[in-house]
């Protein structure tokens, strides 16, 4: 799915950690190990054992991963710890949401494998969207084409607060 308006692909590209552009590191593990750069990737939160952080690749605007710090591929492959605390920043994400965007509804889920549309096949994450009553706009219905509302900047300062 194209999308009109997406500038943030750029600096990924100009990185080189484009997951379109077979990356040879995890852009996870990336993200992790640079903790400075937490505001410049959109990192929202760091728990014990995961982190919290924007798509940049959103579908709308709000649209969060919680990410366990350690690289794994299979969500029964995870500590039971890890998981834990997947569920309770999953929780905490929502409430977030709920605060900033006061959405109508919320999809939660995890693509595990590329055959399940995972973007990211080896190391799991769980998404997080705010929804609303007719967000679905034409554009992505006949021009496979979504319109993102928000800059990731903009949605970032939103909801750093609420953690
Ligand atoms: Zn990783």
């Amino acid at each position: 799915m194209d999308r009109l308006w997406s500038p943030w692909r750029y600096e990924y590209i100009a990185s080189g950690s484009n997951p379109d552009s077979a990356p040879t590191a995890c852009v996870f593990c990336s993200i992790r190990d640079d903790p400075d750069r937490d505001e410049a990737n959109f990192v929202l939160y760091r728990g014990d054992l995961n982190f919290v952080v924007l798509n940049i690749y959103p579908y709308i605007s709000g649209h969060m991963l919680v990410v366990p710090y350690e690289h794994v591929g299979e969500l029964d492959a995870a500590t039971k710890a890890t998981t834990d605390e997947l569920m309770d920043l999953t929780k905490r994400c929502q409430t977030a949401l709920r605060a900033a965007y006061q959405p109508a509804g919320f999809n939660l889920g995890m693509n595990l494998g590329k055959a399940a549309g995972a973007g990211i096949v080896d190391h799991i994450h769980i998404h997080i969207l705010p929804r609303w009553v007719g967000d679905t706009n034409f554009m992505s219905t006949i021009g496979n084409t979504r319109v993102i509302p928000e800059a990731l900047a903009t949605t970032y300062q939103k909801l750093r607060g609420k953690f």
